[in-house]
């Protein structure tokens, strides 16, 4: 069976304006008892009795900023994570950085710990941008961090860019997509900006000191970005997702085929066959239950059947590509097209989805809107 490896590192340098991950500001001493609980539940996680005995074939190291840990811990961890788990060399190695956050050194460690995958977060290049995201780096910063990973032996970086900010022009978008593509990344992600409540970016649009950015500019940055990406060899595998030939994401792939994957760490995720559980997310209350000798768990739920379908419809409906019917049928029993054939008709009435090559996908038309289309499976 094939799966994939999440490991949460929940700290950063200070909190984004835009932020509600689970993430803590960085200290030593609670990142020490983080990394101890961490390996405490490494060895228990047998005992979910789901674990294959078949390794990983995805690992990703995410956050949070997974390299605000000092380099030597970093590394020493993905070597237990590699002695416990057991990934092949071919296996895709995923680790989240930061600008401001990594060093030649550190990433030297990384590489040698055999993490073949950077994901920056750049998100935007323009002072003004970054300072309303609350970000703490510039894109001087971004530059030092490429070349650094290329300087290191990094031939995989993913760049991870925001758009739809509040003040964030088209020209500046445009101009922000072109400072990415000049630094070659062989990935890039790009989402427009959400502002969930208790954010602070929620509350200064709640008091009128910010303007949210309108939904027309938004669409207008979605296309732009797809045309500009498109132009400097980018091909769109997933709503927000582009990449160079040979270069897609297969642990975000493993997400969207609503596959088999084990989270470790607070408000870590995993989903075995329909079976989908996760763990505390207050670090506290992750620390003590391990401490105690007990699994941190805080939600465990069996999906049933109808469920497992509505998911893998609307998450596989992510993908350019679309959902493969046939897949579909071998893995539940039964034809997506039958079993939605009312969503199906209203929607192909509607020209939001197409079917072709035993695919059911988003037409361009349905591409924006993709939310409207999620719905009708749910
Ligand atoms: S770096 Fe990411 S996880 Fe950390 S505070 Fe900013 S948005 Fe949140």
């Amino acid at each position: 069976m094939s799966w994939g490896l999440y490991v949460h590192v929940p700290f950063c340098l200070g909190k984004c304006a835009y932020c509600d991950f689970v993430s803590y500001p960085f200290v030593q001493a609670e990142a020490g008892r983080y990394l101890w609980a961490l390996r405490r539940e490494m060895e228990l996680c047998p005992a979910t009795g789901e674990l294959p005995l078949t390794a990983p074939d995805t690992v990703f190291i995410g956050g949070g900023t997974p390299t605000i840990m000092p380099g030597k811990c970093l590394a020493d961890l993905i070597r237990d994570l590699a002695a416990r788990f057991r990934w092949p060399e071919s296996a895709e190695v995923t680790i989240e950085a930061n600008p401001g956050t990594i060093d030649r050194l550190k990433l030297a460690g990384l590489r040698t710990a055999g993490v073949n995958r950077l994901s920056i977060g750049m998100q935007a290049a323009y002072p003004q941008t970054l300072a309303t995201l609350g970000r703490r780096h510039t894109y001087a910063d971004v530059i030092e961090s490429v070349q650094a990973a290329r300087d290191t032996g990094f031939t995989n970086l993913n760049l991870d860019l925001i758009f739809g900010v509040p003040g964030q022009t088209l020209d500046e978008w445009r101009a922000t997509i072109a400072l990415a593509c000049s630094l070659e990344p062989e990935h890039i992600a790009a989402y427009s900006l959400e502002i969930p409540e208790g954010t602070r970016l929620f509350q200064l649009v709640e008091r009128s000191e910010l303007e949210p950015c309108p939904e027309e500019t938004e669409l207008e940055m979605y296309q732009l970005l797809r045309q500009n990406l498109a132009r400097h060899g980018y091909r769109q595998y997933e709503i927000s997702n582009f990449a160079r030939p040979g270069h897609k994401c297969w642990h975000n792939l493993r997400y969207w085929h609503n596959g088999n994957y084990l989270g470790l760490g607070p408000a870590a995720h995993s989903h075995f066959n329909g079976h989908r559980w996760s763990n505390h997310s207050e670090i506290e209350r992750y620390v003590t239950a391990l401490d105690a000798g007990e699994f941190p768990l805080a939600e465990d739920e069996q999906l049933d059947r109808r469920t497992q379908m509505a998911e893998t419809m609307f998450m596989g409906l992510r993908l350019k590509w679309g959902v493969n019917l046939l897949a579909f049928r071998e893995r539940f029993g039964v034809n997506a097209s039958e079993l939605y054939s009312g969503e199906i008709d209203r929607l192909l009435r509607l020209g939001l989805i197409e079917i072709a090559d035993d695919h059911l996908r988003l037409t361009e038309v349905g591409l924006p809107v993709a939310n409207i289309v999620f719905a009708e499976f749910l």
